[in-house]
């Protein structure tokens, strides 16, 4: 059986979130969303949030110093202790440097580094029709995914969405472009290691989990 500490990769808007909160449902494993986090200090308005608001609308990434020790306190917390799913960290190569050297002083190491592949012509659709239930977070799509009945979570019955604020088309050529410069070397990081894996992201969703499941095992 495959071991329970994971990343996954792949482009903005591929799908790794989607993915990361059905593996948290599946395997009982906490998805640790540097993006989520981010967002959530934005709102909150603390100190990481007003650092990172302008940056993040911009569409470039948060300095290093900053998201290491951020993910850094939240690996520490007990809920993920029996493993955890990095959606959307590490994005730079001296992130994954800072990573290897935080779990080896911790003495436990990744199992899968999965990167889920969707090209680029494909993202910019993707990115600029999702919304999330504001209240349940379920994800929906103008096009792909849409409401069963029009301005209603189908899961949870609310009627307020929320669309991200730097999914609109401007912001998406510059995280495209953040993420072939400065994430894209990290394939061939853990490529080196043993850990990576690939899976065709541009497909049914439900295909894309099964892939997933069968990388990591019961
Ligand atoms: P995401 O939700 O993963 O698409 O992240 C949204 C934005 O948050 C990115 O465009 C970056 O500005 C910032 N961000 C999230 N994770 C990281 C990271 N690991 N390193 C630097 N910036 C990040």
């Amino acid at each position: 059986m495959a071991g329970k500490r994971l990343i996954l990769m792949g482009p903005p808007g591929g799908g790794k979130g989607t993915q990361a909160k059905r593996l948290q449902d599946r395997y009982g494993i906490v998805q640790l969303s540097t993006g989520d986090m981010l967002r959530a200090a934005v709102k909150a308005g603390t100190a990481v949030g007003k650092e990172a608001k302008a940056v993040m609308d911009d569409g470039k990434l948060v300095s290093d110093d900053l998201i290491v020790a951020m993910i850094a306190d939240r690996i520490a917390e007990a809920d993920c202790a029996n493993g955890f799913i990095l959606d959307g960290f590490p994005r730079t190569v001296p992130q994954a440097q800072a990573l290897d050297k935080l779990l080896k002083d911790k003495g436990i190491r990744l199992d899968s580094v999965i990167e889920v592949a969707v090209p680029d012509a494909r993202l910019i659709e993707r990115i600029t029709g999702r919304f999330t239930c504001a209240k349940c977070g379920e994800g929906y799509h103008d096009k792909f995914k849409q409401l069963k009945k029009a301005g209603v979570c189908d899961v949870c019955g609310s009627t307020e969405f929320i669309r991200r604020a730097d999914d609109n088309a401007e912001t998406v050529g510059a995280r495209l472009k953040a993420y072939h410069d400065q994430t894209a070397p990290l394939m061939p990081y853990y490529k080196a290691q043993g850990l990576l894996k690939v899976v065709d992201g541009d497909r049914d969703m439900n295909l894309v989990t099964g892939d997933l499941e069968r990388i990591l095992g019961t």
